[in-house]
Formats: C-alpha cells, structure tokens, sequence
C-alpha cells in the first residue's frame, strides 16, 4: 500500500534552524505551484494500468497551511482521482498554529484532512522568540483547540528538545503543557544545528548557550518516561502516540514502505528505485509547465542498499526489528552478516535480542546513529 508525500515550500517567515527544502510565501507563485503539483499527481497513473492502491495522504513542507482549503481539497481530489484512494486512509495536514482559525480547521477537515500535525517546537515564550517563531505558547494551545472544534480527534504536536538556553525545568514545562493539551501524538525532536544555521549567529550575538550533552539526554529520558505516565507509548525514537495514533505515513519509512512525493524535493521509493524531485520551486514549476521531468536523482537500490534500510529504519521502532523476517525477505542470514559488529551493543546494553527480535533500548536510542552506523 503507498503513501503520498506532497511537499509544500512556504512559510510566512523563516525561522532561524530550519535546514528545510521551503521559502517565503508568495500568494502568484503558491497558485502556480499548486497547478504544477496537481498535475504531477495527475501524471503518476499509467494510462493503461490499474490505479496503485494507497492509504496515506501526507501534506508536508514548508507550512501546508498556508493553502486555501479549497486547494487542499483539489489536491486530495487528485489523489483519489489517481490512485485507489483505501476507505479511512489517513490524510494529514503540517500545520503552523499562527495559521489555525477554527474555521479554516472546518474547512480543511471539510476538503478531507483527518489528522493535523501542529509545528509547535515549545510553549515557553522565550524559546520560540529565539527560534524566530511567529506563534505564542497560548496561540499553539488555542490552535489544538480550534483543531477539536472542528473535530479532529487526531492531532499531533512536535516539541523541540535541547534549545538555546533551554534547561531541564524549561523542557519539562514544555512537555507537561504538551500532556495538559492532550494530543493523540507527539513528536520529540532535539534541536540540530546545522554548520550555516542563522540561529548559530545569533546564539554567538547573544551569549546564548546549549545545556551540556548529559542534559539532553536527560531531558529526552525524562519526557518519555513523562509520556508513559500520562498514557503515551513511545513507537518510534522520536514518536508517541496514545494506541492506536501512530502516524501510519510515518510508517511507512520505517518498515520497509514504499511511497511517492510529489513537489519540489520530494523523494520517492518503490520498486526498489528511490528518486528525488528537483528542489527549486521555480526550476520545479518550469519543468512541469514545459512538461519536462521533475525527478532529477534517480537510483537503484542494490540488495545491499535494501536490506541496510530494511534494518536501520525497523531499529528506530520501540517494537524493533524482526530478524527472521528480514532474513526471508532479503534472503539473506542478518545475524550472521550483522551480528558480529552488534555484539558489543548487546553487551552494554544499548540492543537487546529477544528470540529474533532485536531492538534498542532508551539508552541505546540516544546512541542510535552510532548503533545504525553498522548497517550503512
Ligand atoms: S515554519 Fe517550519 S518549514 Fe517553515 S521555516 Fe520554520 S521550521 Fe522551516
């Protein structure tokens, strides 16, 4: 069963940490661009062949928001125009709280979103002025409202973790704020700065710091046992949800799916084959115009590159992965090709094998890119 990535590239401002594929908002070139993006979606049936069944509507970006809701709705149309379009699939709108009204929420829910994912990263005022946020902490606790009263009963709120200045009170106030509005999900995040990042000026202007590594450690432990209290299952390193809630486009990354995305940088993967849309909304609107190519990278995945996905992606589940299975479908013994350089995470501690099933502990989860280094 697919899923359906579709990128969104604008924001109303750009905050001062974002490594994303996004820019300001113009309204003429947010209505060409939707014209381009439904037509790609248009274009994925092949004329003679049945359409691909899908069940996972994904609208990220950017701020997908920022769209009319009626452009929503023409796009989710084209989507079930193109594609076998599975009764209850879940259709999910990234949502920035400056841009929630309850009646826009209507509207969205109306063109056929049933999941919204809020960008609220902190409800502490200071942290989100130095990340250069538009919203308040109480306009992202009023946006979750207008969200339930519109009637989503499927709302996900991302938090940022380790942020300038931020310190284990800060972050606890934040994740029992989070608790207080009471989301279907949660996504945790710690902040990364990446090497050109304006934040990184700013925090060196100000004199503002990170709290030592230790602390971040801390805080990621202490808000999932936090989370367990109140109810929430960790599904995922970064990812809670109440059961039931998990994000099943998200899913899909993480065991061994297969997706389309549509838009500027959007990646793919099927049938083995991974490519990536150009990442210029303009070079991206000009080429669907000329009906030219959009897809500027593509690859074959070897055996090799497969089963390395197939394993580190199934790692970052709480569930972990299936060994014997794994083993089946790539034909191939994993333990046998893997085991030996995974021995020593058992031994401290950070894997733990159950029959065939190995997974990572939390400690092993904050040394995750370590432990999946094996595997690349
Ligand atoms: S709203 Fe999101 S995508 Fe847009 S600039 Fe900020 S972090 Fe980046």
């Amino acid at each position: 069963m697919l899923g359906l990535y579709l990128h969104v590239p604008f924001c109303s401002s750009i905050c001062n940490y974002c490594n994303f594929n996004r820019g300001l908002f113009d309204a003429a070139v947010k209505t060409r661009y939707v014209d381009a993006l439904e037509a790609e979606i248009r274009q994925a049936r092949p004329a003679a062949a049945p359409p691909a069944p899908a069940d996972t509507i994904f609208f990220g970006g950017g701020t997908p928001s920022l769209l009319d809701p009626d452009e929503i709705r023409r796009l989710i149309q084209a989507c079930e125009e193109t594609f076998d379009l599975q009764p209850g699939a879940e259709v999910t709108l990234e949502t920035n709280p400056e841009t929630s009204t309850t009646e826009r929420m209507e509207r969205f829910r109306e063109a056929g979103v049933n999941r919204i994912s809020f960008g609220v990263q902190s409800f502490r005022e200071p942290e989100l002025r130095r990340l250069g946020r538009l919203h308040t902490a109480d306009r992202a606790v009023l946006a979750a409202g207008e969200a339930r009263a519109a009637g989503f009963d499927n709302v996900s709120l991302d938090l940022m973790m380790w942020l300038p200045q931020q310190s284990m009170s800060d972050w606890k106030e934040s994740v029992d704020r989070l608790i207080h509005v009471g989301p279907e999900h949660a996504s945790l995040y710690l902040l990364e700065l990446y090497p050109n990042a304006p934040l990184k000026e700013d925090m060196a202007r100000a004199g503002w710091s990170l709290a030592p590594d230790d602390d971040a450690a801390e805080m990621y432990l202490w808000s999932l046992d936090r989370l367990d209290g109140a109810g929430y299952r960790q599904y995922e390193i970064s990812n809670v949800a109440r059961a039931g809630r998990e994000s099943r486009h998200n899913l899909k990354y993480w065991t061994d799916g297969e997706w389309l995305g549509f838009g500027c940088g959007a990646h793919s993967t099927r049938a083995g084959v991974r490519w990536k849309n150009v990442s210029a909304t303009e070079d991206y609107i000009s080429r669907m115009s000329a009906g030219e190519t959009v897809a500027v990278e593509r690859r074959h995945l070897t055996a090799d590159d497969r089963l390395g996905e197939a394993m580190f992606t199934a790692l970052r589940l709480a569930d972990g992965v299936e060994i014997a299975e794994v083993s089946r479908r790539y034909g191939v013994d994993v333990w046998e090709k893997f085991g030996g350089s995974l021995e020593p995470f058992l031994a401290i501690g950070f894997l733990r094998r159950e029959g065939s099933r190995l997974r990572l502990t939390r400690d092993g989860m904050l040394m995750a890119n370590e432990i999946m280094s094996v595997f690349v």
